[in-house]
């Protein structure tokens, strides 16, 4: 059973269609199939579902950005259905916002002399704009020397042009998510920079806001973090969640269906045996 259910096309940050990350996954023999693309779900109506094979599982998802504390915290949505109008709703405002953080981006790059940001963004596919595509017009314009570069010295906090976004509260998240059918997933806990006691906060508040699932295994983890996640899963009574965040064929270490297997203190919270895990009933009206 491999369950990849955190990752992008180029509907958001991703570098793939949606098709081609669909092959991706087969190849890699995986048996379902989680788009979360951030902020939009615009890649699952691309997909021809009567094309998939029968064994192969597309889970309708998103991951949403949210604002805890004044640090952004991201929940991925499985299983949710996409016409949901209150979910819809809350991720156009978040589009919105998306836009204007890169309009203000936009704005502090034009006083430096450096023009064309939105030009290159509205030649995108995307349908939320993000600062992996700003890192990338630094980069083709040699203002940044690599993407690090550029969310170190430009658009990370306290970077040059760096511009915030006031993205939901995690409750309003998790709440727009649950509305739509889906569960709610606190996704790559360890990837905040927190501090344990901060870290285990946001976990249990995560859960007392009914988030239902935390991020147990994803790419690249230490086995010891994933241990300390599966402690921290365990502790809350969330069910334990799968997954790449795949981006890019071009990011190795982060590719569809690689990660480890749940560690055994998680087996039987592992998120397939939630009573609502959607991997068999997923429909997508055109
Ligand atoms: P956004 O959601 O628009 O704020 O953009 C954040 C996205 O940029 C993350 O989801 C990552 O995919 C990507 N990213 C890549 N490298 C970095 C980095 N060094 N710091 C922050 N974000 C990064
Ligand atoms: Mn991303
Ligand atoms: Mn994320
Ligand atoms: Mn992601």
């Amino acid at each position: 059973m491999l369950a990849d259910l955190h990752s992008h096309t180029y509907f958001s940050d991703g570098a793939l269609a949606p098709a081609d990350l669909v092959a991706r996954a087969l190849a890699n023999q995986v048996d379902f199939l989680a788009i979360t693309d951030h902020d939009t779900t615009a890649a699952l109506r691309t997909i021809d579902l009567e094309s998939l094979p029968e064994n192969f599982h597309l889970v309708p998802g998103v991951e949403v950005s949210c604002l805890w504390e004044g640090i952004e915290i991201h929940v991925v949505g499985i299983g949710i259905d996409i016409d949901n109008v209150a979910l819809q709703t809350l991720l156009s405002g978040q589009q919105a916002l998306r836009r204007e953080r890169a309009e203000a981006i936009d704005m502090r790059l034009q006083k430096a002399g450096h023009t064309g940001l939105m030009r290159y963004l509205d030649e995108l596919p995307c349908e939320a704009i993000s600062r992996n595509h700003v890192a990338q017009f630094l980069m083709d314009r040699g203002i940044a020397k690599s993407k690090d570069d550029a969310f170190k010295r430009f658009l990370g906090q306290r970077g040059k042009y760096s511009a915030e976004a006031q993205w939901c509260p995690i409750p309003v998240a998790v709440q727009a998510l649950r509305g739509a059918g889906g569960i709610a997933i606190l996704a790559h806990p360890n990837r905040y920079g927190l501090s344990n006691i901060k870290l285990r906060r946001l976990v249990s508040e995560f859960a007392l806001w009914q988030g239902e699932g935390m991020e147990v295994s994803f790419s690249n983890i230490a086995p010891d973090k994933m241990s300390y996640m599966a402690s921290l899963c365990e502790a809350n009574d969330l069910w334990a969640s799968t997954g790449s965040d795949f981006h890019d064929p071009k990011y190795q270490w982060m590719d569809v269906g690689r990660f480890r297997h749940l560690p055994a203190l998680c087996a039987q919270r592992a998120i397939w045996l939630h009573p609502g895990w959607p991997g068999h009933s997923v429909s997508i009206s055109p």
